[in-house]
């Protein structure tokens, strides 16, 4: 597989196409478990979630709502620490509704530990939160265990692009995941 450019930077293949459904398919298999006979609203966090949500729900049986909020905490290659949110969910009666947030990848935590607070405050019937990527390295703060329930892949501490994840605004096109050359 050919190295991929963005602006002066050089990517190289980390993670497949192929191994990014399989893991998909086991994922939407145990939420269709997990989820059976609840009221679920799946909501995913732009940009870099949108491929994920997709490909999980046609995958999964499970009748469920979508919704997506939008924030921002990242520039350029590293984690800012201070998230903005640029569109959350609407207002309404969240208490019967079993939350999963969905995230593309969960880097030092401050982005999904800040929607966790605003999304508890909603007082749904459950919350739970499933990230494609994880870095277990790069977590700065406590995330409890149960918080964080579906961990498709955990990786190194590495800046990875492709499948909904940019640098820069470009890469989310590419189908298979690749990650910074050194
Ligand atoms: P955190 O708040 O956990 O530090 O960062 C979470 C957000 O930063 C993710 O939603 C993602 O948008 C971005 N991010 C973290 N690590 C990476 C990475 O390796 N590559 C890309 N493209 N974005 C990342
Ligand atoms: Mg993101």
């Amino acid at each position: 597989m050919k190295d991929y450019s963005i602006g002066d930077k050089t990517f190289e293949l980390y993670i497949s196409e192929a191994q990014i459904q399989h893991k998909i398919h086991d994922l939407a298999a145990q939420l269709d478990t997990d989820y059976a006979e609840k009221d679920l609203l799946i909501v995913g966090i732009l940009n870099g979630s949108f491929r994920f949500v997709s490909d999980t729900i046609k995958q999964m049986s499970t009748p469920c709502e979508v919704e997506f909020v939008k924030v921002k905490s990242y520039e350029g290659l590293k984690s800012s620490g201070n998230v903005s949110v640029n569109f959350f969910l609407p207002a309404g009666d969240y208490s019967k509704k079993h939350i999963l947030l969905m995230e593309d990848i969960i880097d030092t935590g401050h982005t999904i530990q800040y929607l966790i607070e605003q999304i508890k405050a909603l007082n749904p019937a459950s919350l739970s939160v499933a990230t494609l990527f994880y870095k277990p390295e790069a977590v700065q703060i406590h995330l409890e265990e149960k918080a964080v329930a579906y961990i498709c892949f955990k990786i190194e501490n590495l800046f990875i692009v492709g499948y909904g994840l940019d640098y820069e605004g470009q890469g989310r096109t590419l189908n298979d995941v690749y990650v910074l050359k050194k």
